[in-house]
């Protein structure tokens, strides 16, 4: 008990330091931005930090079972770590136990885009930020109501702002 209320403590500042040290750094990071983000990916390279660049612009994946967002019960809007367009309330996730965070729908149709991905010898359908295209997860058709969707995302590129 005494251990966990010690990590719980430890979290919170180690959060508010990366988001900080983020936004100083990325300059394309605005959340009320309504056009397209349109960056190269060598200068992404130098403004993101290497686990965020290594899964939105080169379409990785975070371990399963990693991410501080999956059992996150905490209320806010999931933002896209790289350009800060809103993608998801904390209202539409869900545990699906599949080892990422997971959301049956996104805040609306254009926060996301859709394209088939037929890599690694699966039919899925890979889901992106609307605004600055970069790889978020997949989507599928094994969710909870109302949707019947499951938005099964890399935490790595969320940040949660309460
Ligand atoms: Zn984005």
């Amino acid at each position: 008990m005494t251990l966990m209320s010690f990590s719980a403590c430890a979290q919170s500042p180690t959060k508010q330091k990366k988001d900080t040290l983020m936004e100083k750094k990325n300059p394309y990071y605005n959340p009320n931005r309504k056009e397209a983000v349109v960056v190269a990916d060598d200068v992404w390279k130098t403004i993101l930090s290497p686990e965020i660049y290594q899964i939105a612009r080169q379409k990785g994946t975070e371990r399963p079972f990693t991410s501080e967002f999956e059992h996150s019960k905490e209320v806010g809007t999931f933002h896209c770590a790289v350009c800060g367009n809103p993608l998801f309330k904390s209202n539409a996730k869900y545990e699906s136990g599949c080892g990422w965070p997971s959301f049956f729908e996104p805040i609306s149709k254009e926060s996301i885009i859709y394209l088939p991905d037929n890599t690694h010898g699966m039919v899925r359908t890979e889901v992106e930020c609307g605004k600055c295209k970069a790889h978020l997860g997949h989507v599928f058709e094994d969710g909870p109501k109302p949707t019947g969707l499951r938005y099964c995302i890399n935490g790595v590129v969320l940040t949660l702002e309460k």
